[in-house]
């Protein structure tokens, strides 16, 4: 399995200034080698190579490497463009968005991710530091910040190039990961897991996952949104694109706790995760505004994908389950009545009495329907 680790860096002012330059510098490169590949209408790395690997290299006082990074990195996006285009995410053939993309050379953002391979970045993991390539000369001793989980993945199973990235003031490593998959174990039961918006995520074992500070701070965004849309100034633009990515890494924080959490339990436990299967999240979740639809649902698939990963990293099984009627069928006696949920936190059986918390219910019918599942799909 890949995944990827994304490590803040804690430059000093100077290495800080290096860091921009550099990514400045390989930027505007990769802007010149887009236009001449535009121009010439060459895209393949090899061919672009010779057209401009000499030329960017002495004109940016790019090291070897880093030249050929950036043609590598103008390649892949015409490569990416091409595709996007024959998909047709541009719209049909003669489209005015079709053509504009056609027309004009892609330009990359004097910030724009920069991938370093390891002749160009050295990591010292034990003394989290890392040695970088910059136009301003190699950077030693470079700091970062990492969880011992981070740092444990990276000196075990780091491989290949990592991207340097400037976000908000701040600068990152993203850096790839093999890791091997463990043996899935054969799980005795299931942990059923509910997704909501008032609990984000709810166990049969009766864990409810609270989503009240994240849903606190996507309201206060809203709010704010609001109030400066009105404004429509650049910098109201920035601030909101800023404060839209830190709520993007708040609610990824909360989703990799809530998915431990989660995996841990089912692992201690000798059981398997059962998860919904999210295709009907959209009918599931009804609300007013259809953005906060694909908000949750764009988060709740995050969660799902994190507790995916987690879990063939530790060797537990997980299994999707059919999400339809899990609210309002009894996890006791399988009555289905919508009249079983009284309202958003109770469920009470009409039928046989059995009350429990709606969110742990509908935890438990999913955890049964695991086990249904995993039966039928392991029968052989
Ligand atoms: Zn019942």
């Amino acid at each position: 399995m890949r995944l990827v680790v994304r490590v803040k860096l804690l430059p000093t002012p100077e290495q800080a200034t290096a860091l921009e330059a550099t990514l400045r510098a390989v930027n505007a490169a990769a802007c010149q080698v887009s236009r001449q590949a535009h121009a010439l209408r060459t895209f393949r790395n090899y061919d672009l190579r010779k057209h401009t690997y000499t030329q960017i290299k002495d004109g940016y006082g790019l090291a070897a490497q880093a030249a050929q990074h950036v043609i590598k990195k103008v390649a892949d996006a015409y490569a990416t463009l091409q595709a996007n285009i024959r998909a047709g995410n541009l719209g049909k053939a003669g489209s005015a968005r079709r053509v504009r993309a056609e027309a004009t050379p892609i330009a990359f953002r004097a910030e724009a991710a920069q991938p370093f391979d390891d002749r160009c970045l050295s990591w010292q993991i034990d003394a989290r530091t890392v040695s970088i390539w910059s136009v301003a000369g190699r950077l030693k001793n470079l700091q970062f910040a990492a969880s011992a989980e981070q740092l444990k993945t990276l000196s075990a199973y780091r491989r290949g190039e990592s991207d340097l990235l400037y976000r908000d003031g701040m600068w990152f490593l993203i850096a790839t990961c093999d890791v091997p998959d463990a043996r899935v174990k054969d799980p005795e039961a299931f942990l059923g897991v509910d997704l909501g918006i008032v609990n984000i995520a709810t166990t049969s074992g009766g864990v409810r996952h609270s989503g009240k500070a994240l849903n606190a701070v996507r309201h206060r965004r809203r709010e704010l949104r609001r109030r400066l849309q009105a404004k429509g100034t650049k910098s109201a633009k920035r601030l909101l694109k800023r404060r839209r990515r830190k709520e993007a890494r708040f609610a990824a924080n909360t989703n990799h706790v809530i998915a431990k959490q989660i995996v841990t339990e089912a692992e201690r436990t000798g059981r398997g995760i059962a998860l919904e299967d999210l295709q009907g999240i959209r009918d599931r979740v009804r609300l007013r505004k259809p953005q906060r639809v694909t908000l949750h649902s764009w988060s709740f698939h995050q969660l799902g994908a994190f507790i995916g990963y987690k879990a063939a990293r530790a060797g537990v099984a997980v299994i999707y389950a059919d999400p339809a009627f899990t609210s309002q069928q009894c996890s006791s006696c399988g009555h289905v009545d919508r009249k079983n949920r009284l309202d958003q936190a109770c469920f009470s059986c009409t039928s046989c009495g059995f009350a429990e918390h709606a969110d742990v219910n509908a935890a438990r019918n999913i955890a049964a329907r695991g086990v249904t599942g995993w039966a039928v799909s392991h029968a052989a």
